[in-house]
């Protein structure tokens, strides 16, 4: 960028993108380094971050300067090198932004490139996945599949709803993937929507089909869709708008909502409850959930995470963790159905501690809505 530029104007323009922990330096005629503190652990969510201030910082560097009463406008060229952990040698790190910043030049103005290709290759992936997850929701791309939920007697209380996305040219992607993408960039909150919206229309077809009005519709839902403002009424909305009744309705939230305003989390579910809504906490003992938390929650149901299941029957330690969320479940007057059930000795074994609740693949694989239609039929 030219030097004849009033330094003071990049640094107040840079400062003005960053927070107050990261550090901006001028490191040569027309170099500035800009320092990112405090970036998540995962180095994928840390490079999406550090892309996203680096974008920011284009933008900002690109609107045009007033210099002499004319208005002049600059590029700028961006090397984004990540350290930490691996390699703690910060004037290495630096050299690595640097050739980063060069490739960038040679790519043409207005450009940032990451040290590492591999890194690189990955951010370019999930920015591609988030405008083909845009299209997804346009398109139609979107679908549920539902997954069995069984007592110990075999019969077929309810469903979980799961997410798939039919995408053209990568065929089935999996949730786990495009979930976390849909969380960073907001998407989760239309698809979310969507979801609930589904859900609720099968649910209020099942209500006048023989042999379904007694199904239950767990739907999941993110963090991030729960602490919208607006949260509740969506919810209320969704149902009147479709005709499902509440009190078939079971939201499944995880620990991860408790990292932040409990208060508000609690204040939500209470009024969710208060029209019949049920709740079951998802992937339980995974996460950060306090046990004082816990008691306060209007919760109905843990959810044993499959995490616990997949190896109960050799993992000692995964047993007691089981047994103790069923303990657990039991003095807070809750059910608890193990999740990830593939097996009849993991089922049995579970039995044994207490859970009357079941799903797996053992009963099930998640199906699209005629296959599993067709399989509550066949009983
Ligand atoms: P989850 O809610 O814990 O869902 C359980 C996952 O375990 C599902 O994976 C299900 O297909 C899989 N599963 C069920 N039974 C078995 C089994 O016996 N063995 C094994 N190995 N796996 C089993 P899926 O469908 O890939 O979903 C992954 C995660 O994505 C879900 O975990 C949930 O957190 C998220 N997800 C799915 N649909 C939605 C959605 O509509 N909204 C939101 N926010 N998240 C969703
Ligand atoms: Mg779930
Ligand atoms: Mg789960």
């Amino acid at each position: 960028m030219p030097t004849s530029l009033p330094i003071s104007e990049h640094d107040k323009r840079l400062g003005a993108c960053v927070r107050e922990r990261d550090t901006v330096a001028r490191v040569g005629a027309d170099e500035f380094a800009v320092l990112l503190a405090e970036l998540d652990q995962n180095w994928l969510d840390a490079a999406m971050l550090a892309e996203a201030v680096a974008h920011k910082i284009l933008d900002a560097l690109g609107q045009p300067y007033q210099l002499d009463g004319s208005e002049v406008s600059c590029t700028a060229s961006i090397g984004i090198a990540l350290f930490g952990e691996q390699h703690d040698d910060d004037v290495e790190a630096l050299k690595r932004a640097e050739m980063a910043m060069y490739q960038a030049k040679a790519q043409g103005r207005n450009t940032l490139r990451f040290f590492d290709p591999k890194m690189q290759a990955v951010v370019n992936a999930r920015v591609s996945m988030e405008s083909s997850l845009r299209d997804a929701m346009a398109n139609d791309q979107l679908v549920l599949h539902y997954q069995p939920q069984v007592t110990d007697q075999g019969q077929i209380t309810g469903v979980e709803a799961l997410l798939r996305w039919l995408d053209p040219n990568r065929g089935m992607v999996s949730p786990a993937e495009f979930i976390p993408v849909a969380e960073e960039t907001g998407l989760i909150v239309p698809i979310g929507d969507w979801v609930l919206e589904t859900a609720c229309k099968q649910l209020a077809q099942w209500a006048s089909q023989p042999g379904m009005t007694h199904l239950t519709m767990a739907v999941n839902v993110s963090a991030k869709q729960f602490h919208q403002r607006d949260f509740v009424d969506r919810v209320l909305m969704t149902l009147e708008r479709t005709g499902a009744k509440a009190d078939r309705l079971k939201l499944e939230l995880t620990e991860s909502l408790l990292v932040e305003d409990v208060e508000g989390v609690i204040v939500k579910m209470n009024a969710l409850k208060a029209r019949g809504v049920t709740f079951s906490l998802d992937d339980f003992g995974t996460g950060y959930s306090s046990l004082s938390y816990l008691q306060r929650l209007p919760l109905d149901q843990l959810k044993i995470d499959q995490g616990f299941v997949r190896d109960i029957l050799i993992n000692p330690n995964d047993a007691a963790i089981a047994k103790m969320v069923v303990a657990l479940a039991d003095s807070l007057g809750l059910t608890v159905i193990p999740e990830g059930v593939e097996t009849q000795a993991q089922r049995d074994f579970l039995l044994g501690l207490g859970c009357h609740n079941f799903q797996g693949y053992l009963f099930s694989r998640p199906l699209p809505i005629d296959e599993f239609e067709a399989f509550v039929k066949r009983g």
